[in-house]
């Protein structure tokens, strides 16, 4: 149970809230629950610079400047070795089984590393706590705490069975989040025309929340979800309309069906209410649609 909620805390801080909320602005969400799920998510960065980067990344996919592109620069380097900002696939691998080990490295590294796209990200440095927690000190004593409260916790508690324990998990939950680039444009289905790589690896949508339809994240970035094809899942789209049921969320955004329907490729069954026989349904839908 303490690693279910520990990795729905700091999934849907990345996966909801640094990707969807903050960099795309798919959805609202009231402050203390945004401010609690950014606390989850720092495992994957400051939130200014994670949201800077990513929208670079969105400018550029798959062309020689997405330093994560797997197409350019191949699978090691599009999973871990661009944290790094070393062209080294040993130091790559090394830091892709760091489990909680980058939790240490990166309270040190990550505020300090590349900062060139945070002037795409004006609009997260303007909210006083995301640049608070933006800056070195907080940064590393939001990380120490965790990793403190986690793996500290774990062998405390459960000595060398908890360590590993910990261990696995760490090193599972930063995969998740690292194949969105390395498997998200290199592995899998494409459901949609987009003018990148990006895949619908249907595993990886399960294991990050749906973040791994990335094909169909990037043909519709500003929308809060990505399943719109049948069979597909979406968690953390699930749990922002939960979030929207209990008044925490706000202003959900998806695209129009027939927005779908134009960008769909051939022989893809789509879901209510994308599909092409409901396309007149549009007044049916209870979301924003922009
Ligand atoms: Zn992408
Ligand atoms: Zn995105």
């Amino acid at each position: 149970m303490f690693l279910a909620v520990l990795y729905l805390w700091v999934g849907l801080g990345v996966v909801l809230v640094y990707h969807r909320v903050l960099t795309h602005k798919a959805a609202q969400l009231k402050k203390p629950l945004l401010y609690l799920l950014v606390l989850g998510g720092l495992p994957a960065g400051v939130p200014i610079q994670w949201v800077g980067h990513h929208r670079f990344h969105h400018g550029v996919s798959d062309q020689p400047q997405d330093g994560h592109s797997p197409v350019q620069y191949g699978f090691w380097r599009a999973l871990t070795g661009w944290y790094l900002e070393r062209p080294s696939t040993a130091l790559a691998i090394v830091y892709a089984f760091a489990g909680p080990g980058r939790l240490l490295f990166d309270a040190w590294w990550r505020p300090r590393s590349s900062k060139i796209h945070d002037h795409l990200a004006a609009d997260i440095a303007a909210d006083p706590f995301l640049r608070w927690v933006s800056q070195p000190l907080p940064y590393a004593g939001g990380l120490l705490l965790l990793f403190g409260m986690t793996f500290g916790l774990a062998v405390v508690g459960w000595g060398l069975t908890g360590a590993a324990a910990m261990y696995v998990f760490y090193v599972f939950m930063y995969w998740g989040g690292d194949l969105i680039n390395a498997a998200g444009h290199g592995e899998g289905a494409r459901h949609f025309r987009t003018k990148d790589h990006s895949r619908n690896p249907g595993w990886l949508a399960v294991i990050t929340l749906g973040d791994g339809l990335h094909n169909s994240h990037h043909a519709f970035p500003n929308s809060i979800r990505n399943d719109y094809c049948r069979h597909q899942w979406d968690g953390a789209y699930g749990a922002c309309r939960l979030f929207e049921k209990m008044g925490w969320a706000h202003h959900l955004r998806v695209p129009a069906p027939e927005k779908v329907q134009q960008k769909v490729l051939d022989g893809i069954s789509l879901k209510s209410p994308f599909a092409i026989s409901e396309g007149s349904m549009v007044s049916k839908i209870s979301l924003e649609i922009v």
